[in-house]
């Protein structure tokens, strides 16, 4: 590293020299190293179908290889167990390099439209072609999967790839600087390692498509700056997702399942229950089932999170709150330790119901009715998930018509990612666009639309100028 805290872990033969270079003089280092990429893709080696498939192979060997490596980096940055590292960080991306490889010649198959009467006779088609050099910009929650899992994306697609890992999670960032190369085309793939500096130097660039994993307010700034060279955007953002209880909600599964996803990663999951919805005639019963799940769940109390300063954002949350905590409560700043804190009806204008809480805390707010949960949800932005509890199917009707959010779950949380067959992404604050599975390899493709038409007939009819007879036959073949 630097100390603008770049290193540009690249890129074949030539590259290689730039590598050293590029750890002395950080701005030389950015431009050639994407010029390299460009190259490569102009080349035309990352187009063909085998050479995907050996990339979404490598990921995989990778995965399965170096699991120790990357369970340790997380270990390092995180406080993660390796079960978790290896379930929440690899495994996943594992599955969908598995899944791309077995589906990748269906998606990029080309696809055969009608002809209209008046274009006849002629066929027409659609087919899939990569973007060109792309740009994945990782957050640093899940450091190593939602860097990775873009990746499987876009070599399925047939791009060069630069993954911009976060800087929050150096030991992460490193340990894909070091294995990436190692496994993937080196003329292809590259990682940069870097801060804001080095993110909007390689902005700058000029990419043909970029995946941001981030803040909205970040991906604001992306977006921003994508749009000066009109690269394409997509952004999966966070927000504040709600779980919604019904009153004839299954109430222990809902208490021990939400419990479960508030604390996988410590509740510093873009998709974790941000704030629950609870109807008043099982409020308190379902608090003390959550409180029974927590405890049940975790020997020691004290979750990590990812630093002092997010451990004192959440110690401020809590004590702004208001309303009545009802677990937890303590937050060891310096040792950025957390409780799973419940905090039953927070003040209405508290920030803990206002800004993405991304950690341990979970609002539990009582509301009278399914019109008056959906209209708090209503009322915010976005979210990226919607969850509810209920045995009602009207009240799923409900939820999926009235409100706009990236994914629902009912009855669980979370899973919904774990289906490579499901779009994943947000709408409005939560994000633009999707991958995983196929809408992955969409993402990172262009369907170009293509028409052939024979050189004969070749009527006369088609030619000004245009007789009355010409006219009465054009207006019925449109
Ligand atoms: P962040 O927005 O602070 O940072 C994400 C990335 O952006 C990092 O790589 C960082 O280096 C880069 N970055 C930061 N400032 C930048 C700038 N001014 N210009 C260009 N790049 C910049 O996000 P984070 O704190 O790492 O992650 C937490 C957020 O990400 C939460 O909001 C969470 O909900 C969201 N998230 C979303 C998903 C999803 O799939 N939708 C997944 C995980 C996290």
């Amino acid at each position: 590293m630097t100390s603008s805290g770049l290193s540009v872990a690249a890129c074949g033969r030539s590259v290689s020299r730039m590598t050293t270079q590029s750890r002395v003089s950080p701005p030389r280092g950015i431009p050639d190293t994407v010029a390299q990429l460009r190259a490569t893709f102009r080349s035309g080696r990352t187009r063909p179908l085998e050479w995907r498939l050996e990339q979404l192979a490598a990921v995989q060997r990778m995965l399965t290889e170096r699991e120790a490596e990357f369970a340790e980096a997380l270990r390092k940055d995180l406080g993660r167990p390796p079960v978790d590292a290896w379930l929440a960080d690899l495994a996943p991306v594992a599955a969908e390099a598995k899944y791309a490889s077995k589906h990748l010649r269906r998606w990029a198959r080309p696809t055969r439209v009608g002809v209209p009467l008046s274009v006849q006779p002629a066929r027409a088609w659609y087919q899939y072609e990569p973007l060109g050099t792309v740009l994945v910009i990782g957050p640093w929650n899940y450091p190593i999967h939602l860097v990775l899992a873009p990746l499987v994306a876009a070599v399925a697609a047939g791009n060069c790839v630069v993954l911009k890992p976060s800087e929050q999670t150096p030991a992460c960032a490193a340990a894909l600087a070091r294995l990436v190369p190692q496994y993937l085309d080196r003329d292809a793939v590259t990682v940069v390692e870097g801060a804001v500096a080095e993110t909007e130097e390689l902005l700058d660039q000029g990419f043909d498509h970029c995946l941001f994993t981030g803040s909205p307010g970040v991906g604001k700034k992306v977006m921003a700056a994508a749009a000066k060279h009109l690269t394409p955007v997509t952004l999966e953002l966070g927000g504040k997702s709600p779980v919604i209880v019904t009153a004839d909600a299954n109430l222990r599964v809902a208490a021990k399942r939400i419990a479960w996803a508030k604390l996988l990663n410590s509740g510093q999951t873009c998709v974790a229950p941000d704030y629950a919805l609870v109807e008043r005639s099982v409020r308190d019963r379902f608090v003390t089932e959550l409180g029974r799940a927590v405890d049940a769940m975790r020997d020691d109390p004290a979750l990590p999170v990812l630093d002092a300063r997010q451990a004192a954002r959440l110690a401020a949350l809590v004590d702004q709150a208001g309303g009545t905590v009802t677990h937890g409560g303590t937050v060891e700043v310096d040792a950025h330790h957390a409780e799973l804190t419940v905090v039953v009806d927070p003040d209405a204008g508290a920030d803990v119901l206002r800004d993405e809480i991304f950690g341990p805390v979970l609002p539990v707010v009582t509301v009278d009715s399914m019109d008056d949960a959906i209209a708090h949800v209503q009322q915010g932005p976005k979210p990226l998930a919607v969850y509810l509890f209920s045995e009602d199917r009207a009240d799923e009707q409900r939820v999926l018509a009235e409100i706009s959010n990236g994914g629902t779950v009912v009855n669980h949380l979370i899973y919904h990612l774990l289906v490579p067959g499901l779009p994943f992404g947000g709408v409005g604050n939560s994000g633009t666009g999707a991958y995983h599975g196929q809408w992955g390899f969409q993402a990172f493709s262009h369907r170009k639309a293509v028409l052939r038409k024979p050189t004969r007939p070749d009527p006369a009819l088609a030619y000004p100028p245009y007789s009355k007879l010409k006219e009465v036959v054009m207006r019925r073949l449109f």
